[in-house]
């Protein structure tokens, strides 16, 4: 058991001395705080910058493995289409967003025909013979190249909904700007 002097026990229990004024202290802690967050963000906006500079990686349409195809195949291709065609489709076929003919029929389930999760225009019906995926739908409608077209999928689907942890972190920033506005 430590045992104090009264002269010491005084000081323990007394209101600590400082000035009402006196915020240095409080200064002191906020000036640190603010550090820590500022190194986070700086760190944060270097990881960011570098994920832009690699964004190819994430959006080469070829690797099944990179972010954009796994949207692209995975977040049902009606539910862009409903997004950014002005029509919910109905009935067998429905408007081609390449040709405007109402001959393009989409194949949600894999084996059934030659496609899946794509719409497929067809020729006998008078149509143009193009498939259209999601990211080209994206591409024709809103003009925007493969990095944005990841953005907005990502903006407007969250990648947990259908199975996909993205190795690319959309900022705040972006998820605004790419959700898409009706
Ligand atoms: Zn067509």
């Amino acid at each position: 058991m430590t045992t104090y002097t009264l002269e010491e026990a005084h000081r323990l229990i007394a209101p600590l001395d400082i000035e009402p004024d006196d915020t240095s202290h409080i200064g002191e802690e906020k000036l640190r705080v603010r550090q820590i967050e500022s190194e986070r963000l700086r760190k944060n906006a270097f990881s960011r910058v570098q994920q832009e500079l690699d964004i190819k990686k994430h959006t080469n349409m070829k690797d099944p493995s990179c972010d954009l195809r796994k949207m692209n195949d995975r977040v049902p291709f009606k539910l862009v289409y409903e997004k950014l065609m002005d029509e919910k489709p109905k009935g067998k076929y429905w408007t081609c967003p390449v040709c405007g003919k109402q001959t393009m029929s989409y194949y949600p389930k894999p084996n059934r025909v030659h496609i899946n999760n794509k719409g497929y225009c067809h020729p006998n019906q008078g149509g143009c013979g193009k498939s259209t995926n999601s990211v080209n739908l994206i591409r024709l409608k809103l003009r925007y190249l493969f990095p944005e077209a990841l953005k907005w999928l990502l903006a407007n689907y969250d990648p947990v909904d259908y199975g996909v942890i993205p190795t690319f972190c959309l900022s705040d920033k972006d998820k605004e700007k790419y959700s898409h506005k009706v």
